[in-house]
């Protein structure tokens, strides 16, 4: 029995509760097309358990989801003629998480379909570059 939080959006819609255009789902993860698609066949892959990010997560549930990723990216791509398709996984609202129950986005992409993402910055030099990888090395 997976554990479910009755106010979560994604566990109803696990549930029945909520109607979903499901594409693929197992003992651990349940696939079914984003309601607002960037492109024709996005789709969202969660896990069965609520968790509400990726940090939240027990460990255990990893290896199934990368397998569903794999397995449902690319009946997208064959079923949509995509040439390309990002995976894409948000953690909390400020960067852009709308529902509190871990989800990725499998979004099929077509040369020139204009949905690149976010611009690239840089770093002034090398010494700054070195101070941001020693701040995450040490919080590890
Ligand atoms: P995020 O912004 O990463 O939390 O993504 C949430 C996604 O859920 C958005 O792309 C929504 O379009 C999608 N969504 C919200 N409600 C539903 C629903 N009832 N069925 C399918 N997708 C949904
Ligand atoms: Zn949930």
């Amino acid at each position: 029995m997976s554990a479910h939080n009755d106010d979560c959006l994604f566990c109803r819609l696990i549930r029945g509760e909520i109607p979903s255009a499901v594409v693929y789902e197992n003992e651990q993860v349940y696939a079914f097309l984003d309601i607002n698609p960037v492109s024709r066949g996005h789709v969202l892959i969660v896990p069965r358990d609520h968790a509400e990010t990726l940090f939240d997560m027990r460990p255990g549930a990893d290896a199934a989801l990368l397998d569903a990723m794999r397995k449902v990216g690319r009946a997208v791509m064959l079923a949509t003629g995509a040439e390309g398709l990002n995976v894409v996984q948000n953690n909390y609202k400020a960067a852009g998480q709308e529902v509190p129950h871990v989800h990725w986005h499998l979004i099929p992409r077509h040369a020139g379909d204009g949905h690149s993402p976010w611009p690239h910055g840089n770093y002034a030099d090398t010494e700054e570059m070195g101070a941001v990888a020693a701040a995450i090395k040490s919080a590890l």
